[in-house]
């Protein structure tokens, strides 16, 4: 039988955007498993917990049968090999992307020429979405509706407005 062929997406995912969805979505399409890779990354402050964050996703990808959820403190390349996944996907939206993530992908080559690093680009819509964007707009009560799935929308209001 042939073997299963795994990508995963790491990220801080905090939280997952519409974005992030659209990476995903199709990715997973030209893969038989998608993991999503949740950083356990305490030094970049997140407003959301591992176990938030990771709920989150899981109940933004109901509608795709071959995602699953994990998380990990360790390097982004051992968590591949340990889980026999070929493939990293990653997000491009802007050129100024383009230098960290050019970086990131020649060091893990480096680490592990056998694990391939793959870019897209989301929709234009998302183009300028952000992790961060999204807090801070919401944060001054702008309306985020159109780029968070519902759950998302009601856990980051619940969260700023505690
Ligand atoms: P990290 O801290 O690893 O950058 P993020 O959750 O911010 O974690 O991003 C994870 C991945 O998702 C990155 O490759 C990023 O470029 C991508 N990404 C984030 N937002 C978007 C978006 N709006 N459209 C496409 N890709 C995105």
């Amino acid at each position: 039988m042939e073997k299963m062929k795994k990508i995963i997406y790491p990220g801080t995912f905090d939280p997952i955007t519409n974005g992030h969805l659209d990476i995903a979505d199709k990715a997973s399409k030209l893969f038989d498993e998608l993991i999503f890779v949740v950083a356990n990354n305490p030094d970049k402050n997140p407003l959301f917990n591992v176990e938030e964050r990771m709920e989150m996703i899981r109940r933004s990808t109901t509608h795709l049968s071959n995602t699953c959820v994990e998380s990990t403190s360790i390097l982004t390349v051992d968590f591949a090999k340990e889980n026999t996944a070929l493939a990293i996907i990653r997000g491009l939206r802007h050129v100024s992307d383009f230098e960290y993530e050019f970086q990131m992908a020649m060091m893990n080559y480096q680490m592990a020429p056998e694990i391939t690093t793959i870019f897209m680009m989301p929709n234009e819509k998302y183009v300028h979405l952000n992790s961060s964007v999204l807090k801070d707009i919401a944060k001054l009560k702008g309306d985020v509706s159109e780029y968070v799935p519902e759950y998302v929308l009601e856990q980051l209001l619940s969260k700023l407005n505690s």
